[in-house]
């Protein structure tokens, strides 16, 4: 009897231990599994389920989407964090309605040719929307990867032409298959092989991982912090995007002015939030969520 590979035992797990998530329904359409892959890239599962409801609930396919206004997509995304990720997805929408009938496409190039979509997230779609064969490749299958075939603890920061062979050996040549092995190591990745605390104890590679093999010896340098929130340009962006997103209109600057003390970081996160494409000044006095309403007067 031949021996099980990686991608078949850690499928077999999957099958029988993966978390119950809409976006990997069968019945889930191209679109709902792209806006649920930019959603999940930087919030976790449990506050991208209510968003992703009411995102598709209000714009069940790419047309919906790019016949509203920007500033209703920013309003929509909420707290997810990032907010640029809705104006990528709006562009990407718009694109997918003008280059592919609004259907959204099957094929990795014209994937990686939308706005807003990368490495990850074409080949994401390619796999669990069409079934096909790549490797996808997030921070959790490098670190799999990383352990249970290099033997080494950290896949470093960023994902590496590497990462992406030496994922794509794992993988089955029948693409379905391939598919699901990919939808598997991710799952692997994010319930049982985590970054701090690994539970090695009920990991189906285990008696085969070569980190654990070899002592699982902790990476050398400090350890990671996770990044701090409060009182940073992060959270002062965030401030005066809710009071943005609640407006009907534009808000007066006095009213933005009163969401944090200092004038200067104030200043500077407004500042980002108008070159980032999310707001836009009215006038010399107000902002306004970016494409909130008729073009706005040009100052004179
Ligand atoms: Fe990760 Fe432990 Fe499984 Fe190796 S045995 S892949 S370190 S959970």
């Amino acid at each position: 009897m031949t021996e099980p590979t990686f991608a078949g035992l850690v499928s077999r797990w999957y099958e029988r231990n993966a978390r119950d998530l809409p976006w990997r329904h069968p019945d889930v359409s191209p679109w709902a599994i792209l806006v649920s892959e930019v959603m999940l890239q930087q919030t976790p599962v449990v506050r991208v389920l209510p968003a992703w409801q009411a995102w598709l609930a209000r714009w069940p396919t790419p047309a919906a989407l790019a016949q509203d206004s920007p500033a209703e997509a920013i309003r929509m995304w909420g707290r997810l964090g990032y907010p640029r990720r809705a104006l990528r997805l709006r562009e990407c929408a718009v694109a997918v309605v003008d280059r592919h009938g609004g259907q959204v496409p099957d094929q990795l190039e014209q994937l990686l040719a939308l706005p807003g979509v990368g490495t990850y997230t074409a080949r994401a779609v390619a796999a669990f929307a069409y079934g096909q064969r790549h490797p996808v490749v997030d921070t959790n299958v490098r670190r799999v990867v990383c352990r249970a075939i290099a033997g080494e603890p950290d896949a470093g920061p960023a994902t590496r032409p590497a990462d992406l062979v030496a994922t794509e050996e794992l993988l089955p040549v029948e693409p379905a298959a391939a598919a699901l092995a990919s939808a598997a190591f991710m799952e692997l990745g994010a319930m049982v092989c985590t970054a701090r605390s690994p539970r090695c104890g009920v990991c189906p590679v285990e008696t085969s991982c070569a980190w654990r093999a070899s002592g699982q010896v902790a990476p050398d340098g400090p350890t990671r912090r996770p990044q701090r929130y409060a009182g940073t340009d992060r959270q002062v962006r965030g401030l005066l995007l809710g009071v943005l997103r609640e407006a009907t209109g534009p808000v007066p600057h006095q009213r933005l002015d009163q969401v944090w003390s200092d004038d200067v970081q104030r200043a500077r996160a407004l500042s980002g939030l108008v070159t980032d494409g999310l707001v836009e000044p009215v006038g010399e006095t107000a902002f306004r969520l970016v494409g909130d309403g008729p073009p706005a007067p040009v100052p004179t």
